[in-house]
C-alpha cells in the first residue's frame, strides 16, 4: 500500500513502525473472511482491511481520532485472526495498538464511556480491588437482567461464588520434585488468580512434578494487557516495567530458564514486552530478555515432555483454541498433543479460528457482539458432543462457561489430574470422573 508520510512524521518511531506495517498491506482482503466482526456484521469498516484504511487516514493526515474510527476500532476484538490469514505478514496487532493509544490521546469519549473504562482500569488489574468488586457484584447479580448494556453484561459475568484466595499467589519458591530440570517464573496474573485460583495451583503442581522449580517473583503482577488494550499506555507500561524488573532480578540472580504464562491473553503481551519498551534505552535489553524467555505453559510442557499418565482419563474433551494462543502466539498443536498424551479424547471445534467474544474486556464493553460470538462458539462446541471443554485462557473459560452446562476447565487442570493431581473442580461438580470416558465402541461410532 502506498503511504504518504512526511519526513517529520517519520521521525516519530511509532509512526515509522506503523508506516512499515501499512506498506506491507496489499489490500487483497483475504483477512476479511476470517475476521469475526466482518463475518457477523458484514461491514467493510468492521474488517481488518477497513480498519487499516481508517488508521492510515488518521495517522497520515495527523488527525485526531474521529467518532467513526473509534466505533470501528472499538469493535475490533484484537483476536489477531487476520494476522494468521494475511499472506503479506501485516502486523495488525502493533498497528491497532498504536491506533488505540492515538484514540486515548486525541478523542474525548462520552462521559459514561470514559467513566466505565476508567473503572475497569482501576479495578481489574488489582486482585484485592477485583475481589471486592466481585463480592459487590454478587449481591447485584440477581438484578443483572434489569440493567441493559454494559452494566448488565458485567454483572452477568460475575461468578456465582468468589473463590477464597490461594496461598500459592504470594511471592515464593516451589521446589522441584526429584532432580531439578529447570527453573521457571510463573506469572500469577491479576484477574485469573481471583476468578480461578485452581489454575495456578494446578500449574505449580504440574511443573514441580516434572522437575521444575517455580518462583512467583516478588514485584511481579498484572501483565499490563488490560490497560494496554484500553489504550492506557502509561498505566500499562508501569505494569510491564514492574514485571521486567522483578523477572530480571531472578534472571540475574538464581537464573530463569523460562517465564511461564498460563493465561494466553497475558502471554501474547509478555512476548511483546521487548517491542513495547524498544525505544526506552534503560529498559529495552531487559524487556527483550524477558520476552525471549516467555512461554505459554503448553509450549513449555511440550518442550519438557509430559510424563506417562498416572491414571486412565479418556474423557472426550473439546479443545477451544484461545485466539491469543492460536493467532497471537501461533501455538496450535501443543495443547491438543499434550491432552492426547495425557489420555484424553480430543475433539476439534468447527470454525475454531473464530473468537468466542471474550477478548479481555470486550465482553463488557461490546456485550451484544460478544454474546453473538459466544452463542455461535457454544453451538459449534456442542456439535462435537464433548464431556468437557478445555482452553488455555481464563477469559475464554469464563465466557464459554457462562453459556453452557458443560464443564469448562483450563488445559493444565486436566494435565495435572492425569499425572497425579486432584480431579478438577468443574468436572467434580458435573459428576464426571475417568469412569465416564466413552468406550472404544462409542468413540469409534462418534
Ligand atoms: S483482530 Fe480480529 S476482530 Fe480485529 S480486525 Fe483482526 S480479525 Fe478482525
Ligand atoms: S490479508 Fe493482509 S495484505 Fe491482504 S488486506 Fe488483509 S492485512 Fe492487507
Amino acid at each position: 500500500m502506498q503511504t504518504n508520510f512526511s519526513l517529520a512524521q517519520l521521525a516519530d518511531p511509532d509512526i515509522a513502525e506503523s508506516e512499515k506495517i501499512l506498506r506491507a498491506c496489499v489490500h487483497c482482503g483475504f483477512c476479511t473472511a476470517t475476521c469475526p466482526t466482518y463475518v457477523l456484521l458484514g461491514d467493510e469498516l468492521d474488517s481488518p482491511r477497513g480498519r487499516i484504511y481508517l488508521i492510515k487516514d488518521m495517522l497520515e493526515n495527523d488527525r485526531p481520532a474521529s467518532a467513526r474510527l473509534v466505533k470501528h476500532i472499538d469493535r475490533c476484538l484484537s483476536c489477531l485472526s487476520c494476522m494468521t490469514t494475511c499472506p503479506s505478514g501485516v502486523h495488525y496487532m502493533h498497528l491497532v495498538d498504536h491506533a488505540r493509544v492515538r484514540i486515548e490521546e486525541t478523542y474525548e469519549r462520552p462521559f459514561l464511556d470514559r467513566w466505565f473504562r476508567a473503572i475497569l482500569a482501576f479495578v481489574l488489574p488489582y486482585p484485592g480491588r477485583f475481589r471486592l468488586a466481585l463480592m459487590a457484584a454478587w449481591f447485584a447479580r440477581p438484578l443483572a437482567g434489569l440493567f441493559p448494556g454494559r452494566l448488565g453484561a458485567m454483572l452477568g459475568l460475575a461468578p456465582a461464588r468468589v473463590p477464597t484466595p490461594s496461598k500459592v499467589d504470594r511471592a515464593q519458591v516451589f521446589p522441584a520434585e526429584g532432580r531439578r530440570r529447570a527453573r521457571a517464573a510463573l506469572l500469577n496474573g491479576g484477574a485469573q488468580q481471583v476468578l480461578a485460583p485452581q489454575i495456578n495451583e494446578a500449574t505449580i503442581r504440574l511443573l514441580n512434578r516434572h522437575g521444575v522449580e517455580v518462583v512467583v517473583a516478588r514485584g511481579s503482577g498484572c501483565c499490563g494487557a488490560l490497560t494496554h488494550h484500553l489504550g492506557k499506555e502509561a498505566a500499562s507500561r508501569d505494569w510491564v516495567k514492574a514485571n521486567v524488573a522483578a523477572w530480571t532480578r531472578e534472571i540475574e540472580g538464581p537464573g530463569l530458564d523460562a517465564i511461564v504464562i498460563n493465561a494466553s491473553g497475558c502471554g501474547t503481551v509478555v512476548k511483546d514486552y521487548g517491542f513495547m519498551l524498544r525505544n526506552e534505552p534503560d529498559w529495552a535489553d531487559r524487556a527483550a530478555r524477558v520476552s525471549e524467555r516467555a512461554k505459554d505453559i503448553s509450549e513449555f510442557m511440550s518442550d519438557l515432555g509430559l510424563m506417562a499418565p498416572a491414571r486412565p482419563t479418556g474423557l472426550a474433551v473439546a479443545y477451544h483454541a484461545a485466539c491469543s494462543l492460536q493467532h497471537g502466539q501461533q501455538v496450535r498443536m501443543q495443547p491438543k498433543a499434550l491432552l492426547a498424551a495425557a489420555g484424553f479424547t480430543v475433539r476439534d471445534v468447527p470454525d475454531g479460528h473464530l473468537c468466542c467474544g471474550s477478548a479481555g474486556t470486550y465482553n463488557i464493553l461490546q456485550p451484544a457482539i460478544a454474546k453473538r460470538l459466544r452463542d455461535r462458539k457454544i453451538e459449534t462446541i456442542e456439535r462435537v458432543a464433548p464431556q468437557a471443554v478445555a482452553t488455555g485462557n481464563i477469559g475464554c473459560l469464563m465466557q464459554i462457561a457462562g453459556g453452557t452446562d458443560l464443564p469448562v476447565v483450563h488445559t493444565v487442570e486436566l494435565l495435572d489430574w492425569a499425572t497425579g493431581g486432584p480431579l478438577p473442580k468443574a468436572l467434580e461438580a458435573a459428576g464426571l470422573s475417568a469412569a465416564d470416558a466413552p468406550t472404544k465402541a462409542a468413540q469409534a461410532a462418534w
